[in-house]
């Protein structure tokens, strides 16, 4: 509570900003008043004691929120009435984002248009993958727990993966992405970050704890361009949530400044660390992926070997194939080439890029994938094929780009 300020998202929100873009959010938020969902215990506590309050009600009230996920301040029973009416009065609210859309695809997978705190009419998406999101047994996704029901719940998974969105959208305008066609629009707030994930959790009823969930922030945007609250969204997840740092990973495109940053944070808050690399060499990144001209791999490498990992910790490498621009066997000895030298516990996630609109890419050959993953095996390098998950509601790696189509 030390140090702690009531710092309620309110109507007159401060600006957020990033390495690429200031954006002007002094929007109305969700609410006439302030908004509690994103506050943790101490800045919840600094709340009450602003109003007279004892500081123990804030605890009570992260509970409330993050813990038993109830949504309507009247309902958080453990505060007396006259206060919740008070507050209600005074336009506080919990002001947790709400799915306002659903996807369900052939495979299981949901995917969610979500409505955030600020009130823009933006929505983001968040995707919900039962049985995890096509990883590979001892590759650390929790894919060689058994599947089984849940017989006590009736439920059919028993792990679990959320992909988490960090931005409305994308300044990073990766070639082969769907969501770089919207541009970004803002920043999410912290609240929005970690709210994303209790919708679901709570939409699933899952049970912290007892039940497997890891978290991927691969949604869209770029994290770590918008670094504060995303890692104020970690925090919130890992400290009042329950949901271990270690079941989640980041993915960044290689923003050098935010890897530094990661490596300067405790390795308590750190989530595990993936590159979107997609290309073998400079020249192809460049290509796909322009973020490279001002980051070479390279110089994202050398920020990677700043981050103390953790014990049989590794990186992953995410790789997109594209067909006949990324898929060759000479990209896959330069991969090779390239694990080799960076000298870092890496695993390889080959993914085959998922098709969109207004994208001119060829999806790669099925014989052109498995050649690549056996020449990265071969060469001794862990490599893992992403099974796509949710193509036909638009939900795969690559393809969140808030469209209508799919609705079931
Ligand atoms: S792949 Fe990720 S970083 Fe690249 S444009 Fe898409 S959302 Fe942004």
């Amino acid at each position: 509570m030390e140090g702690k300020k009531c710092s309620m998202l309110s109507p007159a929100v401060s600006a957020h900003t990033n390495q690429l873009t200031q954006l002007d959010t002094n929007r109305p938020v969700v609410g006439s008043g302030p908004v509690l969902f994103g506050l943790d215990a101490g800045a919840l506590a600094a709340c009450m004691l602003e109003i007279g309050e004892p500081v123990w009600r804030g605890r009570q009230l992260a509970e409330a929120m993050y813990r038993q996920w109830v949504t309507d301040l009247g309902a958080v029973t453990t505060l007396p009435k006259p206060l919740r009416g008070r507050m209600v009065a005074a336009g506080w609210t919990i002001g947790r984002p709400r799915i306002v859309q659903t996807f369900v695809s052939n495979d299981g997978t949901e995917r969610y248009l979500v409505e955030g705190q600020i009130l823009d009419s933006q929505t983001v998406e968040t995707v919900w993958m039962p049985d995890g999101d096509g990883g590979e047994a001892g590759d650390g996704s929790g894919a060689d727990v058994p599947r089984q029901s849940n017989h006590e719940s009736g439920k059919e998974w028993r792990r679990a993966t959320v992909c988490v969105s960090s931005q409305v959208g994308c300044a990073v305008n990766c070639q082969f992405c769907l969501t770089a066609k919207l541009g970004l629009q803002r920043n999410l707030t912290a609240g929005e970050i970690a709210g994303q994930v209790v919708a679901v959790l709570d939409k699933h009823v899952v049970e912290i704890g007892k039940e497997r969930v890891n978290l991927v922030f691969m949604g869209m945007g770029e994290p770590l361009l918008n670094y504060d609250n995303w890692m104020a969204a970690v925090r919130l997840l890992a400290k009042e949530v329950g949901i271990s740092p270690q079941r989640m990973t980041v993915s960044t495109s290689g923003v050098v400044p935010g890897i530094e940053r990661l490596a300067g944070d405790p390795p308590e808050v750190r989530p595990k660390l993936a590159i979107s690399l997609n290309a073998p060499n400079d020249e192809i990144r460049s290509e796909i992926m322009p973020i490279n001209r001002k980051w070479p791999i390279e110089a994202v490498l050398d920020a990677v070997r700043k981050v103390r990992l953790r014990p049989r910790e590794r990186i992953t490498f995410e790789y997109v194939l594209l067909g006949g621009v990324t898929d060759q066997p000479e990209h896959a000895h330069q991969v090779a080439g390239l694990v080799r030298r960076s000298g870092l516990p890496v695993k390889v996630n080959l993914i085959a890029w998922n098709p969109g609109p207004g994208i001119a890419y060829q999806m790669p050959q099925p014989e052109a994938v498995e050649r690549f993953q056996r020449v990265l095996a071969a060469d001794g390098v862990p490599v893992y094929l992403r099974r796509p998950r949710g193509r036909d509601i638009f939900a795969a790696c690559g393809q969140l780009k808030r469209t209508t189509e799919g609705a079931k």
